[in-house]
């Protein structure tokens, strides 16, 4: 279900997702978006006369976590998270873990990177994973330096994907934008988006550019500027990386 909150950095708007396997009264809510009231009752149009057992946050941004308070008061749902601070009435959830609601089960992934709470959702009987901004379905996700790490972003990129291979997996269910079939493709094409700019900022860093900002200037340059805050944000992650690479080989 789309919240309706389009903007740059969130295309289209939020994706909120309701799970609930054929025949079954209980239905799990995935990212209630923002606390929007229009939103919330089209999710409770939704789901009827089901009762939500679990709402569940790929991670804690508001665009995705600001609905949870006012659903779970207003349906008695518990909400899980990996960051505590998000969680409500709930012990939370983790990397490793399945989430089983009748006969819906939902293998939690850990997969930081655009944020320390990144989590991913993997239905298993659907071939499909929920990523929230891990991948989207359309354009690059930001990694938000400095909460958000290059290195770790790539490798849970690179668990995607080899996820996706081994289980056949269908579909990418993303945070925003439309949902993505043929999952293994397109995260190749994340992670080579990812080295390509890697390339250009370390292009840009050896023609000379000394800061931040100057990278960003050479290398952001065909992305519109209303995005460049948020690219700025990558690229001081990009710097982070190199830097970190750098120290640990010489
Ligand atoms: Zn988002």
């Amino acid at each position: 279900m789309l919240a309706g909150n389009p903007s740059p950095m969130t295309l289209e708007g939020t994706n909120t997702w309701v799970l609930r396997e054929p025949g079954s009264a209980s239905v799990v809510v995935v990212d209630p978006g923002p606390d929007d009231p229009g939103h919330r009752e089209a999710i409770l149009l939704e789901v009827g006369d089901a009762r939500i057992a679990r709402i569940l946050l790929t991670h804690g941004h508001p665009d995705h976590s600001q609905g949870a308070r006012s659903l779970s008061i207003r349906t008695g749902a518990s909400v899980a998270a990996l960051d505590p601070q998000h969680r409500l009435g709930d012990e939370g959830i983790v990397g490793g873990e399945v989430v089983v609601v009748d006969e819906l089960e939902i293998e939690i992934i850990a997969t930081p990177g655009h944020t320390d709470d990144s989590l991913s959702f993997h239905l298993v009987r659907d071939g499909a994973l929920l990523t929230g901004d891990t991948v989207l379905g359309r354009g690059p996700t930001v990694v938000a330096h400095p909460e958000g790490r290059l290195g770790e972003y790539l490798d849970s990129l690179t668990l995607l994907r080899d996820l996706a291979e081994a289980t056949s997996a269908q579909w990418v269910l993303p945070g925003h934008g439309p949902a993505v079939t043929a999952p293994t493709s397109a995260i190749d094409a994340y992670l080579a988006h990812r080295a390509s700019r890697l390339d250009q900022v370390r292009a840009s860093l050896a023609a000379g550019a000394s800061s931040a900002d100057e990278v960003l200037e050479d290398v952001y340059r065909d992305v519109p500027r209303t995005l460049w805050p948020a690219a700025r944000l990558s690229v001081l992650a990009q710097l982070t990386y190199l830097d970190d690479r750098s120290g640990r080989t010489s």
